[in-house]
């Protein structure tokens, strides 16, 4: 606790808040997420210390310390992904960087899934961009090992953004890998359009929307494969959907990807 100086507070969530800090002899930047006990879970902890890929934000360290739980971890200083999208103003990204940062949070959910854990909270605030442009998926608050979440995945545990949550979760089903492939469709129709797939004024109609899966289509400038792609990452049916594999490596959309990596 004493190694680190606060700099500034960065993000308040749910369970604390986030803090850039610097290390006081190297006077390197982290962040340092705090967690009230006794809501903290030490499993965000644990399974973000389990991760080590390039498209996922880097853990530091963790401690406990008067009633809270600190986790710090890799710096992105370009923010998440929801405030660089309100950053547009209404004009597109280019499909460029689209497949470029979907690619790579590919890449990253499939470390996460290739280690058995759910993300379960995939969301364009949950995203991060370092300066250099490179993606990282984060917060992993809401994540799980696959075998232990069984149970604990249902509509009625949950509560967070209610935009990203895939038709199963809302039949009462358990959480699996295609509902995170889901909120990722999700994720790339807001890159696409900058707006949510599936939005409505009441949660009833909302529910009632992703259920049917019934969205606008993303504009008709972009390729027929992103199309294509999201097209079956909002397949109502979880065993209809692809794997974050098979996106990767044998979708029709998996050459587009390929050339962005
Ligand atoms: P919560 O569980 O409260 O949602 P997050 O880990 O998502 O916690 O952090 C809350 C906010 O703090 C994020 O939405 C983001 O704006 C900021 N933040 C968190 N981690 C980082 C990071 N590694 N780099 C930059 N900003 C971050
Ligand atoms: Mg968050």
């Amino acid at each position: 606790m004493e190694s680190y100086s606060t700099v500034k507070v960065i993000g308040e969530g749910s369970f604390g808040r986030a803090v850039l800090v610097q290390t006081k002899n190297s006077k390197e930047k982290w962040v340092m997420k705090e967690i009230r006990l006794p809501q903290a879970q030490r499993r965000e902890a644990a399974l973000l210390a389990s991760m080590k890929h390039p498209n996922i934000v880097a853990f530091k360290d963790s401690f406990e310390d008067n009633g809270h739980l600190y986790i710090v971890m890799e710096y992105c200083s370009g923010g998440d992904l929801l405030q660089r999208i309100r950053q547009q103003k209404g004009t597109l990204f280019s499909e460029n960087v689209i497949l470029r940062w979907f690619a790579q949070m590919c890449l990253g959910a499939q470390h996460i899934h290739d280690k058995r854990v759910l993300h379960r909270d995939l969301k364009s605030k949950n995203i991060f961009l370092t300066t250099h442009g490179t993606v990282k998926l984060g917060d992993f608050g809401s994540a799980c090992i696959l075998k232990s979440c069984s149970g604990e995945g249902y509509a009625h545990s949950y509560v967070g953004t209610p935009y990203y949550v895939s038709p199963e979760i809302w039949d009462s089903q358990p959480y699996n890998n295609k509902s995170d492939v889901w909120s990722l469709g999700c994720v790339l129709y807001e890159l696409c359009t900058l707006r949510h797939p599936f939005q409505a004024n009441s949660w009833k109609s909302l529910i009632l929307r992703v259920c049917r899966g019934a969205y606008t289509p993303i504009p008709s400038h972009f390729p027929y494969e992103l199309h294509y792609l999201i097209k079956h990452m909002f397949k109502t049916n979880p065993r209809d959907r692809p794997s974050i594999h098979t996106i990767l490596n044998s979708h029709r959309a998996s050459r587009l990807l390929c050339k962005h990596l």
